[in-house]
């Protein structure tokens, strides 16, 4: 079998039949007043489960960060829902954790004190928190830096931090916009090595967007491919590349499958690129 036919698409049934807490269902979305409408995102149908770490490629303004927006409660679609445990929801809550691309911790409070933060504000007792915080630095390598401040720490440990703060809620999904795409080559590589990590240890659901065909194969299982104008998805993959606790990144990169798979996956994406120029 080549490894083409080895990434196979998703069905819409096999996706049903899993334990889905996040649905969304027929998602519009239109920027603009009437008259001078812009249609953003169409009919937008997704199943998020515990276990899925989903990871969404696109080109530039495909509506992306929009759907991103959608899910974590920033933006209203124009029509269609989004269910939490079937319940609709429709404003930020704590159900749902975003990682932004810039780690935005609060540069007065130090490393252990921010991941508290939001335990604080919840109302969990000090013993809990401290529980807790201590959990997730441990978790993303933290763990000597929890007196330390945002200023004392890398781009990277800073992110880890502010994912170690998201896990702290106890989200049911977490999720990142191009996270890593401030993070010169060197960390990305080692921050997604983290990620996976905890994705491997936590099983949570991660609503991954990113720009890179090589991060999407090395991280997801499922794979999403949008198109723009008007944004949609148009093919659903799953990564049947080796994944392992001990993911090697630098083996997969070098697998005869990676590489016909990335040659396929940025195929479809520049079609969507090179309609939109003609
Ligand atoms: P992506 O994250 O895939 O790059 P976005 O979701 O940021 O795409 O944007 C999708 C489309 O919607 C783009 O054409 C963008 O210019 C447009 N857009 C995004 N935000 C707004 C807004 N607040 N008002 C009007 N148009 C917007
Ligand atoms: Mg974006």
């Amino acid at each position: 079998m080549s490894s083409i036919e080895l990434l196979s698409e998703c069905t819409s049934s096999e996706l049903k039949s899993k334990d889905s807490n996040i649905s969304l269902e027929n998602i519009s979305l239109d920027y603009g007043q009437s008259g001078k409408k812009f249609r953003a995102l169409e009919n937008i149908n997704l199943q998020l489960c515990s276990d899925d770490f989903v990871c969404v490629l696109g080109p530039s303004g495909c509506g992306k960060s929009s759907l991103l927006n959608i899910i974590a409660g920033y933006l209203t679609p124009s029509s269609g829902n989004v269910f939490i445990d079937g319940n609709s929801h429709t404003s930020p809550d704590p159900q749902v954790g975003v990682v932004f691309q810039q780690p935005n911790l609060l540069p007065w409070l130090n490393i252990q004190k921010n991941i508290e933060f939001g335990l604080k504000m919840k109302g969990a007792s000090k013993a809990k928190r401290v529980e807790i915080a201590s959990h997730y630095l441990e978790l993303v390598g933290l763990r000597d830096y929890d007196k330390s401040y945002p200023h004392q720490l890398s781009g990277g440990m800073k992110q880890r931090a502010a994912i170690a703060r998201t896990l702290a809620a106890d989200p049911k999904i977490i999720l990142l916009d191009e996270p890593f795409s401030a993070l010169d080559a060197l960390t990305r590589e080692k921050m997604q090595k983290h990620l996976y990590f905890i994705w491997e240890k936590t099983r949570k659901c991660l609503f991954f967007i990113t720009h890179d065909v090589d991060e999407a194969l090395l991280l997801g299982n499922r794979i999403i491919i949008m198109h723009s104008n008007p944004g949609r998805i148009i093919k659903e993959y799953k990564n049947p590349l080796i994944r392992s606790k001990e993911q090697n990144f630098r083996k997969l990169r070098s697998q005869k499958e990676f590489f016909e798979m990335r040659e396929y996956l940025i195929d479809q994406i520049q079609e969507d690129d090179e309609k939109n120029n003609e």
